[in-house]
């Protein structure tokens, strides 16, 4: 294996297979992931669950809810 190729792996090392938006929902009470996950099967707008749950105090992006809700997230790129 070429030190790139290492290079990478160790740099995604623990963070591959979760993306922002699904570490974030792993972090939420029981509560507020049926909230969530009963939001995303509405097709709430990526900006409106972005901003709820920055209201809530939750750190994430609108481009990471969206990636994931697309399919192109870390979640969908495991290899
Ligand atoms: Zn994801």
């Amino acid at each position: 294996m070429s030190l790139e190729k290492s290079i990478e792996e160790f740099r995604y090392k623990g963070t591959l297979g979760v993306c922002p938006f699904a570490k974030l929902i792993s972090t939420l009470n029981a509560a507020d992931k049926k909230a969530l996950l009963s939001a995303l099967e509405k097709r709430i707008p990526d900006v409106t669950l972005a901003s709820a749950l920055r209201k809530e105090g939750y750190k994430i992006a609108e481009i990471s809810i969206s990636q994931h809700r697309k399919g192109l997230c870390r979640c969908e790129n495991k290899s």
